[in-house]
């Protein structure tokens, strides 16, 4: 426990530098744009690499303002995740991913699953687990179809809420991913002390294969890794078969990118040929 408080604060992931009179306006303009109804979600399919069905989607927040055009989340996500707004931003996120997982359930295929992306320090709120807790079993949505998707972060405001927030829906059933694996200094530590069911491994170690041996070292030492501590393992940024074709061969269990499909709005997910 010790090791990993001291990883987690010297890993120097993500150091932005910025003005905070800019993190203000930003914070402004999302408060805004969030009663401005400016925000969505895009769905991007997950598909299992054996049968190649989809197994579920992960839901990608969209921001388009209409002074500032089309905002990403890489841009605006790490300037405010150790910001309170970062909260309406997360409670926006469940709710929508929430509402469409039914609508998708319905009109699809009731096993169908949806991951989000949550800022750790989300998790500093007490109630967070208790709040997707009582929303997934108000809309009838199974725990074991709802994953949170966490990264690893340079900067965590209250360890003990966040290990309370997580073991509380891992106890349910909720499932905990920890994206970018690899990426950072202290994945392996928070692979050791957080109840993490799946990898994601990011698309730095995707994009060079089958070309670059070393990434290839890599994603099947990971791979091997999680397969011992009966872990899922998804692959992202997968943009063509020879990437695949690698991927399925080192038994990696999931896989996702444009060679699938790119992040879709829900009409076309429900346009989706399964
Ligand atoms: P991420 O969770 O690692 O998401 C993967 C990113 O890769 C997404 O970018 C996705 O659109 C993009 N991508 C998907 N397939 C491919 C591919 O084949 N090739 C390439 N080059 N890229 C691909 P996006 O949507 O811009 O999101 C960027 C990051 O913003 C996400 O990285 C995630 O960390 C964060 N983010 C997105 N939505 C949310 C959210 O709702 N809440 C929070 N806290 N963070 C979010
Ligand atoms: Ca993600
Ligand atoms: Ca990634």
């Amino acid at each position: 426990m010790k090791f990993f408080l001291e990883v987690i604060f010297i890993s120097k992931l993500n150091p932005t530098i910025y003005n905070i009179n800019k993190v203000h306006e930003l914070i402004n303009d999302i408060k805004e744009g969030l009663m401005n109804n400016e925000f969505s979600l895009f769905y991007q399919p997950i598909i299992n690499l054996k049968s190649k069905k989809i197994e579920g989607f992960e839901a990608l927040i969209r921001w388009s303002n209409q002074k500032k055009g089309n905002i990403s989340p890489e841009k605006f996500i790490p300037l405010v995740e150790n910001e309170y707004i970062i909260l309406d931003i997360g409670k926006f996120v469940i709710e929508q991913s929430v509402k469409d997982l039914k609508i998708i359930k319905k009109n699809i295929n009731q096993g169908l699953k949806m991951s989000i992306n949550v800022s750790i320090n989300e998790l500093i709120n007490k109630s967070y687990s208790d709040n997707l807790i009582q929303t997934l079993y108000l809309n009838n949505i199974p725990y074991n179809d709802y994953t949170i998707e966490i990264t690893e972060t340079s900067s965590i405001k209250d360890i003990s809420s966040i290990f309370e927030n997580l073991y509380k829906l891992k106890k349910v059933g909720i499932n905990i991913a920890l994206d970018d694996f690899g990426v950072g200094y202290s994945s392996l530590s928070y692979l050791k002390y957080l109840p993490i069911s799946t990898i994601k491994i990011d698309k730095l170690f995707v994009s060079n294969l089958p070309k670059n041996l070393q990434d290839k070292v890599i994603v099947s030492s990971i791979i091997e890794i999680a397969k011992s501590m009966n872990i899922l393992v998804i692959a992202e940024g997968i943009e063509n078969i020879e990437q695949e074709k690698v991927l399925v061969s080192v038994n990696c269990n999931f896989g996702q990118g444009y060679f699938y499909s790119a992040p879709l709005q829900l009409p076309d997910v429900l346009n989706l040929n399964f």
